[in-house]
C-alpha cells in the first residue's frame, strides 16, 4: 500500500512537471526569493511566511511552492489531495507552536470569498480571541 509520505512525494513530483501557464503571482516571487518575506517554514512542498498586513497578533500564510493550477482552492484536482493535506498539517503544526491557546485557519476563494492573490494560501491567525462570524 502507498504510504502517506509516498502520496506527498507523488504530489511533489506532479507539481514539478506541470504548470498552469499563467503569469507568476507575488507568491511565486516569494517562493523564488525575488521578493523578500519573513519566512517561518520551508519544506519540499510548501513555505509559510508572515502576512504583510496582519489581521491578528499572529498572522501567517502557508502556500504550495508550485502553484500547479492551484490558483484557488476550488481549482484543486483529485491528485492534489495529498498536497492539500500537507498544507493543512503544516498550518496546524505552526499554529499550535505560535498560538498555544488556539488559532483560526481561513482560505478565501474567489471574488465573493474576498480572495486577492490567485495562488492558493491558508491564512493562520491567532494570538488573540478571534470573533465569529468573520463578516
Ligand atoms: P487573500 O485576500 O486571501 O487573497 O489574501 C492575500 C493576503 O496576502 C493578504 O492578507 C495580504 O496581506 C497578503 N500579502 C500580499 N502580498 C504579500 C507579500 O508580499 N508578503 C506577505 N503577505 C502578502
Amino acid at each position: 500500500a502507498m504510504s502517506a509520505s509516498d502520496e506527498v512525494q507523488k504530489a511533489a513530483d506532479a507539481a514539478k512537471t506541470v504548470g498552469d501557464g499563467s503569469s507568476p503571482t507575488i507568491f511565486d516571487k516569494i517562493v523564488s526569493g525575488e521578493i523578500p518575506s519573513n519566512k517561518i517554514h520551508d519544506d519540499e512542498l510548501c513555505i509559510a511566511f508572515r502576512d504583510v498586513n496582519p489581521q491578528a497578533p499572529v498572522h501567517f500564510l502557508v502556500i504550495p511552492k508550485n502553484r500547479d493550477g492551484l490558483t484557488q482552492l476550488s481549482k484543486a484536482r483529485e491528485d492534489q489531495k495529498a498536497l492539500l493535506g500537507h498544507l493543512m498539517y503544516v498550518a496546524q503544526e505552526l499554529g499550535q507552536k505560535e498560538c498555544p491557546g488556539g488559532f483560526r485557519i481561513v482560505i478565501n476563494d474567489g471574488k465573493d470569498g474576498a480572495q486577492s492573490v490567485y495562488h492558493l494560501h491558508l491564512h493562520v491567525m491567532g494570538g488573540r480571541s478571534m470573533q465569529w462570524p468573520p463578516g
